[in-house]
């Protein structure tokens, strides 16, 4: 229901959490964060409000640099802690939140099953980590492309890959996607009362675009894959 993600130079799970916070009224029943230490991403989720995830990262930290958070508001699969989000694939190779609903996840769970895949959850979020694992070509960017053409349904999607520590790679579908720009920081949110302590100065994702969010640099793609010039906005209003 909630999406935040934070690529920069300070520890990532204080944006996340906070930013989660500032995105509460929209309701959820679950919570969870994904950050890459350096080595490998790490994932930590909790059914209930954000605080019980609170008490677990404050007695097992997650530190780095870059990385997403959710919070969630099921409909595929119950409230649990391993349905909610991040999921990764079977190695948390590659890292996802995601808003929406996967239309046509069951067909394309099958085919991942009969490949070897292994899932842990009941949702229709996770096929999209195994399905970019699935179809892993080396190259990020165009990974989450083919990935995009495999789904239907509605979403917003941010995706981490412990190949590239330094990356998250989002788009959205017929849900809201906004990039908050700091300096030699950014910020992903699927609201923009999320960063508005932040920043002010937006991009505002469309549909079946494309982002690739380094600390110091967002690059859009259309469906194409060709580069989109982004105004950059400037939001007036307090929260
Ligand atoms: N359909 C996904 C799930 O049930 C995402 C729900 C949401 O938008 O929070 O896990």
């Amino acid at each position: 229901c909630g999406i935040v993600g934070y690529v920069g130079d300070k520890e990532a799970s204080e944006f996340l959490i906070d930013g989660l916070r500032r995105l509460e009224y929209r309701g959820y029943d679950s919570a969870g964060i994904a950050v890459f230490d350096g080595e490998r991403i790490n994932i930590t989720k909790k059914k209930g409000r954000l605080a019980n995830l609170e008490a677990v990262l404050k007695e097992h930290p997650l530190h780095g640099h870059i990385g997403v958070g959710h919070t969630r508001w099921a409909t595929h699969g119950q409230p649990s802690d391993v349905n909610s989000h991040p999921h990764g694939d079977c190695h948390n190779h590659f890292v996802v939140v995601h808003n929406g609903i996967i239309e046509n996840y069951m067909e394309l769970k099958k085919q991942l099953i009969a490949k070897g895949h292994i899932f842990k959850s009941e949702t229709d979020s996770e096929v999209v980590a195994h399905l970019a694992e699935e179809l892993d070509d080396g190259d990020f960017f165009s990974t989450i492309r083919k990935v995009t053409t495999r789904i239907t349904g509605t979403y917003t999607l941010l995706f981490m890959n412990s190949d590239f520590p330094d990356t998250i790679i989002c788009t959205k579908k017929s849900n809201p996607l906004i990039i908050g720009l700091g300096k030699g920081e950014n910020f992903i949110a699927s609201d923009i009362p999320a960063v508005i302590n932040k920043t002010r100065r937006i991009f505002i994702i469309n549909d079946n675009e494309i982002a690739i969010v380094k600390k110091d640099k967002v690059s859009v793609f259309d469906a194409e894959g060709l580069p989109v010039s982004k105004k950059v906005q400037e939001v007036t209003w307090t929260a």
